[in-house]
C-alpha cells in the first residue's frame, strides 16, 4: 500500500479527559511517519515511545509527555494515515466525544495525499501472544481480522464479543464510545484523574443502568470501542498489520505490549 498524509492542515480544540485541560492539536502533512510535537520536541508514536498505558496510551520522551493518543491513532488507522506531524498544545489529546468520530469527520473532510513511499503491511510469521491474568490478545498468521471478547459484572455490559473484518471502520467502530463504569470513575476522580470526564466523552454505567440519557450507539458499543482502542495501538506499528487478532478482556497494557513484540521481531528482521 501507499504510504499517506492529510492533503492539508488542521486543526482541532477540546478537554482532556484526565486533567480536564483545553488542548489544541494540529494535523500537518508530513512524511516521516506519525509524530507528535510539543513545545518543539518530536515524539515518534512508535511501540519504544509508549511511556504509560494504565488508563490510556501515553507517548513521551525525557519529560515531555503526550497522552491519550490511542483514539486518535485509530482514526489514522481508519483513515490510512502513515504520515503526520501533530502538534499538540497541552500534555492530552482532546477527548471530544469520547469516540474516534470527531477525527474521522475532520480526516475526510482534509483527504488524503500519497507521500511517494510504499508502506508494505506487516504479515505476523509466527503466533505472537501477550497474556495478564485471564487477560489476553494474541495475533495469528492469516488475513486480517479483529475479534474482540469482553465480560463485565455489570449487567449494563455483561458479556460481548465482535469481529472486525477490516470493513467499514467509520461506521462500524469509530462511533464507539469511551466506557466507565460509576465506582471506577468515582475512585478514579478521587486519585485526581478522569477531572475532565464526564457523560459528554464517556457512557458511564451502574450495574444494569446506563447513566447517559442517550444510552448506547450501539447495543455492543463497549466491545467495538475495545476494538478502536486496540486498532489504534496497534498503528504504533506505521503500517498495517495482516493478522488473525484476537483479544480477551485485553488492555492498553496487553495491545501495546504486543506492539512491541511485533514491533521489535520486524526490526531484528530487517537488520538480519
Ligand atoms: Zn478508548
Amino acid at each position: 500500500m501507499e504510504c499517506r498524509t492529510v492533503a492539508r492542515e488542521l486543526t482541532i480544540e477540546g478537554t482532556g479527559i484526565h486533567r480536564g485541560e483545553k488542548t489544541a492539536l494540529r494535523l500537518m502533512p508530513g512524511t516521516r511517519g506519525i509524530v507528535f510535537i510539543r513545545g518543539g520536541r518530536r515524539i515518534r508514536a512508535t511501540p519504544s515511545n509508549v511511556v504509560d498505558t494504565r488508563l490510556n496510551t501515553a507517548i513521551g520522551e525525557g519529560s515531555v509527555l503526550v497522552s491519550t493518543i490511542e483514539h486518535l491513532m485509530s482514526s489514522l488507522y481508519g483513515a490510512g494515515i502513515t504520515d503526520c506531524e501533530i502538534e499538540v498544545s497541552g500534555e492530552e489529546v482532546p477527548m471530544l466525544d469520547g469516540s474516534a468520530l470527531p477525527f474521522v469527520r475532520l480526516l475526510e473532510e482534509a483527504g488524503t495525499s500519497p507521500v511517494g513511499r510504499q508502506c508494505a503491511p506487516i504479515q505476523v510469521p509466527s503466533v505472537f501472544r501477550s497474556q495478564r491474568g485471564d487477560a489476553w490478545i494474541e495475533a495469528r498468521p492469516g488475513p486480517f481480522s479483529l475479534t474482540y471478547e469482553i465480560d463485565f459484572p455489570d449487567p449494563a455490559i455483561g458479556a460481548q464479543r465482535y469481529r472486525f473484518n477490516g470493513g467499514d471502520y467509520a461506521a462500524e467502530i469509530a462511533p464507539a464510545r469511551t466506557f466507565g463504569r460509576i465506582q471506577d470513575v468515582e475512585g478514579m476522580q478521587g486519585a485526581g484523574l478522569a477531572l475532565g470526564g464526564g457523560l459528554h466523552n464517556a457512557v458511564v454505567v451502574d450495574g444494569c443502568r446506563v447513566l447517559n440519557p442517550e444510552g448506547f450507539r450501539f447495543p455492543d458499543e463497549c466491545v467495538r470501542h475495545k476494538v478502536l482502542d486496540a486498532l489504534g495501538d496497534l498503528w504504533l506499528l506505521g503500517v498495517p498489520l495482516v493478522a488473525e487478532i484476537r483479544a480477551f478482556k485485553a488492555s492498553h497494557t496487553l495491545h501495546v505490549d504486543l506492539t512491541r513484540q511485533i514491533f521489535e521481531a520486524m526490526t531484528e528482521e530487517r537488520q538480519r
